[in-house]
Order: structure tokens, then sequence, then C-alpha cells
């Protein structure tokens, strides 16, 4: 982690909802993965954008917007799609679901779980997440489907693109695939974890 991060990722009291808190906690504790890339890259986020993140959450950690690039990174090309199938369902029109589906767009890129390259402490907490934020989506995972799997069918599926081996998934050889568990560590260490954990209180800290 960048040495701003030593100075403290600090938490304003009653600084957002705690839940919301911890997911943005765990984002920027992942994507600092030590490639020295800016934090919008790893989070997908514009600098505009992930400026007022910080200012809501994590006001009093502005070394976080140190050294970026005032041009806003170019897009993967799944990126738009999967950012505006995560936006049309957003449940309550909060800004931070906006930042949450850029951030889970670009974390999907990634060749982990989602929840792990989300830097989440689990799959609950993703399950959680889409629940919270994009219910109407998370409701058309009610087989509970693994959740980047989900998202590219869904997304064919908007374009008549057809990729299921089989009409039935209870006859389909890919249905461990789509289906099986989706374990594994998390992506941060049992130390950073628990700093992140801190941070989704309301005096954290992070190093
Ligand atoms: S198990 Fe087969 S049919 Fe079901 S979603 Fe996966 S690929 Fe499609």
């Amino acid at each position: 982690m960048p040495s701003d991060l030593h100075g403290g990722l600090l938490a304003a009291p009653g600084g957002g909802d705690p839940f919301d808190r911890h997911l943005f906690a765990c984002a920027i504790a992942v994507a600092f993965d030590g490639s020295g890339e800016p934090l919008t890259r790893g989070l997908g986020l514009s600098p505009e954008d992930l400026a007022a993140l910080i200012g809501r959450y994590f006001p009093h950690s502005p070394g976080l917007l140190s050294g970026l690039s005032r041009r806003d990174d170019p897009l993967a090309p799944e990126e738009p799609d999967l950012r505006a199938l995560l936006l049309d369902f957003r449940t309550h029109g909060l800004l931070e679901e906006v930042w949450l589906a850029h951030i889970i767009a670009r974390r999907s890129l990634g060749s982990n779980h989602l929840w792990q390259d989300l830097g989440l402490t689990g799959r609950d907490d993703l399950s959680r997440l889409m629940r919270r934020h994009f219910l109407g989506l998370a409701e058309l995972n009610h087989r509970d489907m693994k959740w980047k799997k989900f998202f590219y069918r869904e997304l064919c599926q908007r374009e008549g693109v057809v990729i299921c081996k089989s009409p039935n998934c209870e006859v389909c050889t890919d249905a461990a695939l789509c289906f099986g568990a989706e374990d594994g560590p998390s992506l941060l260490t049992d130390t950073a974890l628990s700093q992140t954990r801190q941070c989704s209180g309301s005096s954290a800290k992070i190093s």
C-alpha cells in the first residue's frame, strides 16, 4: 500500500452507511495491489467520483487522491454494458450505486471470483451488496449463479446472444461452471482485512 495509506484511512464518524463504507474500504484496499496503478484505474472511477467517495466516506484520508491523473482511464470493451446493466437495476437511485456499478464493472475484469477481486470478506458480502443496491438484478439470479457468470449471461441475453450449451441448466454440462461454489481466501491479508474491518467502523484506520 502507498505511504498515504500508512498515514491512515480514516472514516468520518457517521460518514455514510457502515456496510457501504465496508464495501468501499475493501475495494480501496484491494485496488492497492502493489502495481503502482492509480486508484481511479483500480476502481474504474473518474477522479471526480473518487474525490466525492473519499470526501463522503474517508474525508480524513485526502492522500488517497494525490497523484491522480485528471483524465479518465480507458474502459475495457465490456465495462460500459456491465455498468449500464447494474445501473438499470439501482435500488435506491443513490450516488453510491453509481460508484458501485463502476467498481463492480472494473473489478469484474479480474481473474478471481468477483467477491475476491472486490476485496470482500466472502461471497455473502457480494450477495448482500447486490440485494441492497441492485435488488431487481439480484432477484433475477434466484438460482444463485456465480455472479460474474450471471452478469455476462444477462449481457448476452440483452444482445440476443445464446451462450448456454443447453436450454436447461439441469442437463447442462456447464452447470458446475455456472453454479459451483465460489470459495477461496480473501485477497486481503489477515492484517489488511482486520484493518479494513476497522475502517468500516466509526473511527477506522488502515495502517
Ligand atoms: S448451466 Fe448451462 S444452461 Fe445453465 S446458465 Fe450455465 S451454460 Fe446456461
